[in-house]
């Protein structure tokens, strides 16, 4: 047998992670032969509920799942982990602001930065859920020093998944026709699905769909999917957003497929002239583990314009939280 894995996923109690945990013990991660470690991080307030999802966990017997560490300690979650999946944040509450919103989940992330650069895995792969993510994974590399900024990544799979799905069912092909489908910017609602790069079945999908709805239809409902989750099911969504954060890992740890690109929100080193340092979403191809941002694509005024505003954007996220960084 080998030696077991150690996972972290934070805000063990929430919704998110009530899907993704079951998942996690049952291999989906790591494969059939390889038993994890559950580091399992949540507020205090909130160990009373995380042990009920222990009790379940437990319940399922689950052959991989070598042991579960329940904490409030990021110290103490952290240590030694191979894969951090940062998922707890503070909601926004009603008549909080979004730099409200900002701040405190910045400060979680400040010090979950720190709790990974002293006790974590020097490879450790992090992935950012907890929103607003691209700025808290921002936070959370600025306060590791001491581990490679290409360790992090904050979460736009969803909004990848969102957007292949949505050409699929357009042109009524399957999901695994389509490839180079590229989401940029931040995970908010400017965020900028682009399909100029993408092909279907090999052509090229700006010449299977009408224009009128790649910029009517197609980039607004991806942007505004989640809100329109919320108003359908009562609730943010949770089991996709899990499924999301398992294809992000999955991707990191088996690579990309030939030919094709995912989309992840990692460090810009200045392509597409997005300024060095923000984490931005690009087209990313994975291999042995590392993150490679896709080079040297073209893009019109249209693309460009909607880079700009996720760049404005992230600047202004970078602003309101600055004396952390
Ligand atoms: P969820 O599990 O539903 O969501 C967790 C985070 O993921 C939120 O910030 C949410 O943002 C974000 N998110 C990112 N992408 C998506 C997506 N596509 N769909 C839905 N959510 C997305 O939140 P819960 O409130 O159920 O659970 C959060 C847990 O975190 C609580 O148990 C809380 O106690 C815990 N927590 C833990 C902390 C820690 O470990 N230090 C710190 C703070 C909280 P959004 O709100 O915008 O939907």
């Amino acid at each position: 047998m080998k030696a077991p894995v150690d996972i972290v996923v934070t805000g063990a109690a929430g919704q998110i992670s009530y899907s993704l945990l079951f998942r996690l013990a049952a291999g989906e991660l790591l494969g059939a032969d390889q038993p994890i470690v559950l580091r399992l991080l949540e507020i205090t307030p909130a160990l009373p509920a995380l042990r009920g999802v222990v009790m379940e966990l437990n319940d399922c017997a689950y052959p991989l799942l070598h042991k579960i560490v329940v904490t409030d300690q990021p110290r103490i979650a952290f240590a030694g982990v191979d894969y951090a999946f940062l998922v707890g944040a503070k909601p926004r509450n009603q008549g909080m602001l979004r730099s409200d919103l900002l701040q405190q989940n910045a400060e979680i992330f400040a010090v979950q930065g720190k709790a990974l650069n002293e006790v974590a895995n020097r490879n450790v792969k992090v992935l950012v859920t907890g929103n607003p993510a691209n700025t808290n994974a921002l936070i959370a590399i600025k306060n590791a020093p001491d581990l490679a900024p290409d360790c992090f990544a904050a979460m736009t799979m969803l909004d990848h998944t969102r957007a292949v799905s949505l050409l699929a069912g357009k042109c009524g092909v399957s999901t695994t026709d389509i490839k180079n489908v590229t989401v940029w910017g931040n995970h908010s609602c400017t965020q900028y699905p682009d399909l100029h790069h993408a092909r279907v079945k090999g052509a090229e999908a700006l010449s299977l769909v009408e224009n009128d709805w790649f910029v009517n239809e197609f980039i607004p409902t991806v942007q505004y999917r989640g809100a329109e989750i919320i108003k359908a099911r009562g609730q943010s969504s949770a089991a996709s957003a899990a499924n999301a954060a398992i294809a992000h890992m999955r991707t990191i740890v088996h690579g990309t497929a030939d030919g094709d690109w995912v989309s992840m929100a990692v460090a810009s080193d200045g392509s597409y002239g997005i300024a060095e340092g923000l984490v931005f979403s690009f087209p990313v191809t994975v291999a042995a583990g590392r993150i490679n941002i896709v080079k040297g694509l073209d893009i019109n005024d249209f693309s460009l314009q909607r880079l700009r505003n996720n760049e404005t954007e992230l600047q202004e996220e970078r602003e309101a939280i600055r004396y952390l960084l």
